[in-house]
């Protein structure tokens, strides 16, 4: 079977997927989702001139000649409304995000006064310039100004910000539930001790927190034996109640790989089985269930995971709003500090490595460890993938792409 270039492959995949319908959700709800529309300020922030400082609220042209002495009229806390305003002569004793008092056009800072008389009156020990320490209404954002514009991932400082004008709810694409559902008799998932031949689980945590990181909501469709039966019913199930499916494990060429059997009749023939020119995760089984992605991952923990990271989370991203440029992981040129050999196969190598930037200003790489596709454990202490296109692999001191996983 011929190797399927990766970009066409990928390709494929994103061709089939389609931004989820947009929705109203609460900010609580927001976090990660995208944006349908722009967002404007509906109020000023901040809402009105206000100290950044604790202090006293003076008029600046009285403080010329300081050190002076100011009577003290009132005091202010932050959420209280301004009482008396500042005359001639006159100061406010004022905490940080008060009101700024009529009259009162700079803030001096506790630290460069005293009280006097039992806080009657202040010394204040410094000039200050009109100004000093206020922070202006619509400071931040002016009411009506765009905030953000459609297609932004809302980040929790974005949601600190569309609190800061009023808002409770945003436009978003709905966060997409992404099923993961594990196959294969050898699977065991309760801690119980194995019977020769079985292995622990380790792809549905693996695959259920890759979902959870790209901002779907993780659904547990737990595991299924290798009987088509099986497979049937938990795909039915899972593309029934979720938004896309990920699968681990069934579908490369053994006898008993039924995922891509299955996945084949449930969508109507509309299944693509590749083996796609990239090492690890060759096979991929890829088909739409009454409108349901499945992304049939192969079984190997390091495979499902490279391979959910090419196509699964791209498509993910593209279902949940993304724009084209932000499907995938960034990419940077690192400097390789120990060789990275391979042997040319016509396939692309992704190398679990891990990348840092130094000193100099450039990212460095090292390989994580051995680089089969069972070993998971050099999997999971990467931080990046280190993409080796066909050939021989590059030497210490060269320079090679590398996708960042964090
Ligand atoms: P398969 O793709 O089903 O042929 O599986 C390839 C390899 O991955 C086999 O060694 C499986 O035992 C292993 N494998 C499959 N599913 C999982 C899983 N959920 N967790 C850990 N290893 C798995
Ligand atoms: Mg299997």
């Amino acid at each position: 079977m011929a190797l399927i270039p990766l970009a066409t492959a990928r390709s494929r995949v994103l061709a089939a997927c389609s931004p989820l319908p947009a929705a109203s959700v609460t900010l609580a709800e927001a976090l990660g989702l995208v944006t349908t529309a722009a967002v404007d300020a509906p109020e000023p922030v901040p809402p009105f001139d206000n100290t950044a400082m604790d202090g006293y609220a003076v008029r600046a042209a009285d403080t010329a000649g300081a050190p002076v002495h100011l009577r003290v009229v009132g005091s202010l806390a932050a959420g209280a409304a301004p009482g008396v305003p500042v005359g001639a002569g006159e100061a406010v004793r004022i905490m940080t995000g008060a009101p700024m008092p009529a009259g009162a056009d700079a803030i001096v800072m506790v630290e460069r006064t005293s009280t006097v008389d039992g806080g009657t009156s202040v010394l204040i020990e410094v000039a200050a310039q009109a100004g000093d320490h206020v922070r202006r209404a619509g400071d931040d954002l002016v009411a009506g100004q765009e905030v953000f514009p459609a297609g932004t991932q809302l980040s929790p400082g974005h949601l600190g910000v569309l609190a800061s004008t009023g808002r409770t709810a945003v436009e978003v694409v709905r966060r997409a539930r992404v099923g993961v559902l594990s196959t294969g008799d050898e699977l065991v998932d309760d801690g119980s001790p194995l019977r020769l031949g079985q292995i622990r689980d380790s792809n549905r945590l693996t695959l259920l927190g890759l979902v959870h990181e790209a901002a779907c909501e993780a659904v547990d469709l737990g595991r299924c034996g290798d009987s088509e039966d099986d497979i049937r019913s938990a795909l039915s199930a899972g593309t029934a109640t979720c938004d896309a499916v990920v699968t681990s494990g069934g579908v490369s060429v053994g006898d008993f790989d039924y995922v891509k059997v299955v996945l084949d009749e449930l969508s109507g023939g509309s299944m693509v089985w590749m083996q796609v020119a990239v090492k690890p995760a060759k096979p991929l089984a890829f088909g739409v269930v009454g409108g349901t992605p499945v992304f049939g991952l192969p079984g190997n923990p390091v495979s499902s995971m490279v391979s959910f990271e090419l196509f699964a989370r791209p498509a993910l991203r593209k279902m949940m709003g993304h724009p084209p440029s932000q499907l995938d992981r960034p990419r940077v040129i690192a400097v390789t500090d120990e060789p990275l050999p391979r042997r040319p196969d016509g396939k692309v190598h992704l190398v679990r490595v891990r990348a840092a930037a130094e000193e100099d200003g450039r990212y460095h790489v090292r390989s994580t460890g051995a680089q089969q596709s069972h070993l998971l454990w050099a999997m999971a202490r990467a931080n990046a993938l280190a993409v080796l296109p066909d050939g021989t692999g590059v030497d210490q001191g060269g320079t090679v792409q590398v996708m960042l996983l964090a």
